[in-house]
């Protein structure tokens, strides 16, 4: 069986294959390789999916930095890319990524973005998100970008992303965004194709209506 699952991109770097896993989850395949993006076991059952050559993780939070999905995924020579204190949770190592910072890996450019709560906060007053502590990602294969939000608002820095070929957005609450907030972001960030993921329910007609024909939600 093939082990190219979901929607097909085509890009100057070649074919890029995004299949989302519900929730924060999101696997892609590239030139023969798998990248898991935030494996989360409660979505997935990793030990059916192809082994991670990377895994992307973009915060703490027990449904994006999951030890049982990342050791299902992991294979001898798997790269983890990380924000500084997930990355310190991983034993195996990782690639420390803070807001702003951008390494390589096979070619492809991956930065790491700010994705931080500006309104919804925990009951004890902290932002469930603190701008700084969590990462967003652009990967960049060749001249395709591929914007993967993790937990965040629609927050002014989305300004810089504008125009990328795929974006994944979250939207629940009272953790990420709301439909207003989502609508805000999607117009500000003008994706071609639009994914919401990481939300409990969404009414993507709705959202499509909101956002206008120029981006394409899935
Ligand atoms: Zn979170
Ligand atoms: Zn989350």
């Amino acid at each position: 069986m093939s082990q190219e699952q979901g929607d097909l991109y085509k890009t100057s770097a070649g074919d890029v294959y995004v299949l989302p896993l519900g929730h924060g989850s999101v696997q892609i395949r590239w030139d023969g390789k798998t990248i898991q993006v935030d494996p989360y076991s409660a979505v997935a059952e990793y030990e059916t999916l192809p082994k991670a050559d990377l895994v992307l993780i973009t915060h703490d939070h027990y449904d994006h930095l999951d030890k049982k999905a990342w050791s299902a995924t992991q294979k001898e020579d798997t790269v983890f890319i990380a924000s500084p204190s997930s990355a310190k949770e991983l034993p195996q190592g990782a690639i420390a990524l803070s807001n702003g910072d951008s390494t390589q890996w096979q070619g492809i450019t991956i930065d790491a973005v700010p994705a931080y709560n500006m309104v919804h906060k925990q009951p004890n007053g902290k932002f469930w998100h603190p701008k700084g502590w969590g990462n967003g990602y652009v990967l960049h294969f060749g001249d395709f970008r591929l914007y993967l939000a993790g937990d965040t608002e629609n927050i002014p820095e989305m300004a810089k992303i504008a125009g990328v070929d795929v974006a994944f957005m979250p939207k629940n609450l009272p953790y990420t965004m709301t439909d207003e907030m989502f609508v805000d972001a999607a117009k500000r960030l003008k994706p071609k194709v639009l994914y919401p993921y990481h939300y409990e329910t969404v009414d993507k007609i709705k959202l499509q209506s909101a956002v206008g024909k120029d981006t394409v939600i899935k």
